[in-house]
Parts: C-alpha cells; sequence; structure tokens
C-alpha cells in the first residue's frame, strides 16, 4: 500500500526486528503508544511483531493484541513475521494486512535458525499461501531472502542460490520478494548486481531491500538498491538491536538517518522528521537504558531544512 504522494515507502521493522533482539521486553502499553508515535510521524507500514512460540522469543508473545492496535490506524499495512504455518494461522487470526517470512538462502543458517532447508522453507511458504488463499485472499505475503549476502557461519552464499530461491518463493505464491542483508556483510556493489538480476528474474514481484549496518555500509547499501529500481526500504527507528558482535553498530539501518538521506535528496518519503524524533524520545522511555543509535537525531536537522510536506494522512497526531 504505497502513499500515492510519496516516493519512497519506508517500512518500519523497529517493533518486530528491534524489540526481538533486545534482550529486555517493552511492555505492552509502551509498544502501543510507540506505534502510535511511529504513524503520527507519516510511517504507513510497520511490521509490529512475530508470531513464534512466546518460549523463544518472550518479548513477542504480545503479538495478537499489538497487531489489533496498529489495526486501528487507517491507512497503515499491519505487518507480521511469521516463521511457519503455525504462526501464520495465528497471525491471520488477528487479522494481519501482510505476513513476511524470513527464507535463508544460507543452507546452514537455515539449518541453525529454523531447523529446515532452504527448500523446505519454500514448501512452507507455498503452504501458507494457500492457507491465505483459503482464509484472507486480501492479506499480502512477503518472503524475505535472509543472509542473502553473506552468512555469519557459512560465509559466502552463492548468488546463483539466493535468485534460485528467491523464483522458488515468487513461483510458491509470494507477492513480492525481498532481499535482506541480515549479517550486514553487503557492499553497494553487490547490492546492485543482486536487485537487478532480481528483477530480471521475478519482475514486479521484487520486493523490499532489508539492510543492516553492521559494518556501517546499511545507507550505501540502500542508495545503490535504489539506484536500481528499488522503492521499498526496511528500517528500524533507532536502529534498535544493535549488533552484538560489533559494539557502537546499529542492527538495522536507521530509520531517522534513511528518511533524512531521501529527503535531503529531495524525494518523498512521507515521514515527518521532527515527528519521527517524537517518537523517538516514545521509543527511548519504553525501554530505558537500551542503546539507540542514529547520525541525524545525534547532530539535528540542518540550518534552513525544509521538507517537502505531505498531506496530513488518517490517523492520530501526537
Ligand atoms: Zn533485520
Amino acid at each position: 500500500m504505497k502513499h500515492p504522494t510519496t516516493d519512497v515507502l519506508i517500512s518500519e521493522v523497529g517493533p518486530r526486528d528491534g524489540l526481538q533482539s533486545v534482550k529486555a521486553t517493552m511492555p505492552t502499553a509502551a509498544k502501543l503508544r510507540w506505534i502510535d508515535a511511529l504513524v503520527a510521524a507519516g510511517l504507513r507500514e510497520i511490521e509490529v511483531g512475530s508470531f513464534v512460540p512466546p518460549r523463544l522469543l518472550p518479548q513477542m508473545a504480545d503479538a495478537a493484541e499489538v497487531v489489533r492496535h496498529a489495526l486501528t490506524h487507517p491507512g497503515v499495512t499491519v505487518m507480521a513475521l511469521v516463521p511457519n504455518l503455525r504462526g501464520a494461522e495465528a497471525a491471520l487470526a488477528a487479522g494481519v494486512h501482510k505476513l513476511t517470512l524470513p527464507v535463508s538462502a544460507s543452507h546452514a543458517h537455515s539449518l541453525a535458525n529454523v531447523r529446515k532447508t532452504p527448500d523446505e522453507m519454500v514448501a512452507e511458504l507455498a503452504r501458507i499461501c494457500r492457507l491465505r488463499d483459503e482464509r484472507a485472499p486480501e492479506v499480502k505475503i512477503e518472503a524475505g531472502i535472509s543472509t542473502a549476502f553473506g552468512c555469519t557461519i557459512q560465509g559466502v552464499v552463492e548468488e546463483d542460490e539466493v535468485i534460485r530461491i528467491a523464483v522458488a518463493c515468487a513461483e510458491g505464491g509470494a507477492d513480492d520478494v525481498g532481499l535482506s542483508d541480515s549479517t550486514g556483510m553487503g557492499n553497494p556493489a553487490q547490492v546492485r548486481r543482486l536487485f537487478r538480476r532480481l528483477r530480471a528474474a521475478i519482475g514486479a514481484k521484487a520486493g523490499a531491500a532489508h539492510m543492516h549496518n553492521t559494518r556501517g555500509l546499511g545507507l550505501a547499501n540502500c542508495l545503490a538498491a535504489w539506484d536500481v529500481g528499488v522503492r521499498t526500504f526496511d528500517s528500524s527507528q533507532g536502529g534498535l538491536g544493535g549488533c552484538p558482535y560489533a559494539p557502537g553498530a546499529s542492527g538495522n539501518v536507521v530509520t531517522e538517518d534513511l528518511v533524512f538521506m531521501f529527503e535531503a535528496m529531495g524525494l518523498r518519503t512521507g515521514v515527518d522528521l521532527e515527528r519521527l524524533f517524537a517518537a523517538r524520545a516514545v521509543l527511548q522511555a519504553g525501554l530505558p537504558g537500551e542503546a539507540v543509535y542514529g547520525m541525524t537525531p545525534e547532530a539535528g536537522l540542518p540550518k534552513g531544512w525544509t521538507q517537502t510536506r505531505v498531506p496530513a494522512a488518517p490517523g492520530p497526531t501526537l
């Protein structure tokens, strides 16, 4: 659901990717306040949680409640991550607009993470798509090809394998297929090459760039993806989640910096930076003591900054 007056869709993944990567559990009421503040800042697609067993990820135990709250904001695409059919059933019952399923291109990572080979995950995706067709045909399904740019376990991930898995996901019924640099190993040349190949292979089903900033290349990789036609970008407010192996490095690309980059280039994101900074304060209040990242919020907006304003979207304001 791209906002008609924007050039870029920023898909905020902090409430899922960020919160599941930190040890502390944000109280449900604080999550709801944060989501409200993100909506007020203009974000129109938010990954609000994941449907996984609470014993594995207690931070996500309230996913259904968070989804139900997020659904009260008109015009916002409410997404959730599901690792399997069971998670998909729960997410569909909660009423999500869009499901995202991580499918690892690295055999070793896939086995370690979900105890399934990449091809077994593709088969799971096809089952989820059939369930969707029966129960909620309006719901969109995204496959996120994780470790697409490298894997911390197996190292190099063959590009042919990434494309093969992406094509299998598209054929299995996914509406779009994005590429994730889950380990922050990608570089701009690789990003250009792989997204070009992805588009050549699956056309309009080529989806989002999900970049991590582990080695400081998150924004450069997003810009490289933009250059070859990617228009949806996942990012996380405050780069929440960090990286235990790279102290000082944020996890996901920082939403504040990504919005600043595109807006400074004259590309409309629909996100108001000052309200986004206000949402950052709400996040910090909900997770006291947790490290948040981002250069733009630290430095502030440049003198004379004027942002292209988009018409106020529906939903509550701060
Ligand atoms: Zn991620």
